[in-house]
């Protein structure tokens, strides 16, 4: 991937294994370095020993939780994840005072910050609306876009800390990067379990919306995800 902005630099990006896991329709990642085996595991929420089955399976060592936002059906595995690895959480320090993982070691997920996975590593990106201190994690090729946008869809405004205004202006920063860029989104809410940049922005309703106003008038609308 080439061009400026947000992937200007970006390190080689990580492996990516998407898994569903809970009662929600969550997506979970497992992200990790094939050379050393480095791996951090996206919102650890649900079937946190399913995770990590499928870690050793790989043959890895989880060394990161990253965070893409608090609500607890992101974060519900937190704790018992680091318990069984000792991994440090990488969350958005908007949102870290909802971690409950007392003597957890915490890094910030500050905008345009690498983090690094081994050899690899992606990029935090803040793109708050959903909620305060919301952020996607972007690598060479993809985007982790926890409860941001969706398959066809976007995340809800109506909680705590959520923000229509802030939400739009995310979601047209997510829109600027590379089409060819894979999502891979919080829940399996879509027709398909991953999409592209490209493929959102031409058909997924809330990214068709060429005005805020027409944004914000079907974001309240539609309630559900
Ligand atoms: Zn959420």
């Amino acid at each position: 991937m080439t061009g400026g902005g947000d992937t200007a630099g970006l390190p080689p990006a990580p492996e990516a294994v998407q898994i569903e896991v809970g009662l929600l329709q969550n997506f979970c990642e497992i992200l990790y370095c094939p050379e050393t085996r480095v791996a951090a595991i996206v919102d650890p929420a649900w079937e946190v020993d399913r995770l990590l089955r499928e870690v050793e399976r790989l043959g890895l060592k989880v060394e990161l939780a990253l965070i893409t936002h608090t609500h607890n059906d992101h974060i519900e595995g937190v704790e018992e994840l680091c318990d069984k690895t000792g991994a440090t959480v990488v969350v958005n320090p908007r949102e870290a005072d909802r971690v409950r993982a007392p003597g957890r070691t915490l890094a910030d997920a500050i905008d345009g910050r690498d983090v690094a996975i081994g050899r690899r590593g992606v990029r935090a990106l803040e793109t708050p609306g959903h909620t305060v201190g919301g952020t996607c994690y972007l690598a060479d090729g993809y985007v982790v876009t926890g409860d941001v946008l969706f398959v066809g869809g976007c995340g809800r405004t109506d909680f705590q800390g959520g923000d229509t205004a802030a939400l739009w202006q995310s979601l047209q920063r997510l829109m600027r990067l590379p089409e060819e860029t894979r999502v891979y989104p919080g829940h399996n809410y879509g027709d398909t379990p991953t999409s592209t940049i490209g493929h959102e922005t031409r058909s997924n309703p809330y990214l068709r919306c060429a005005t805020f106003e027409e944004f914000r008038a079907l974001r309240e609308r539609k309630r559900k995800a």
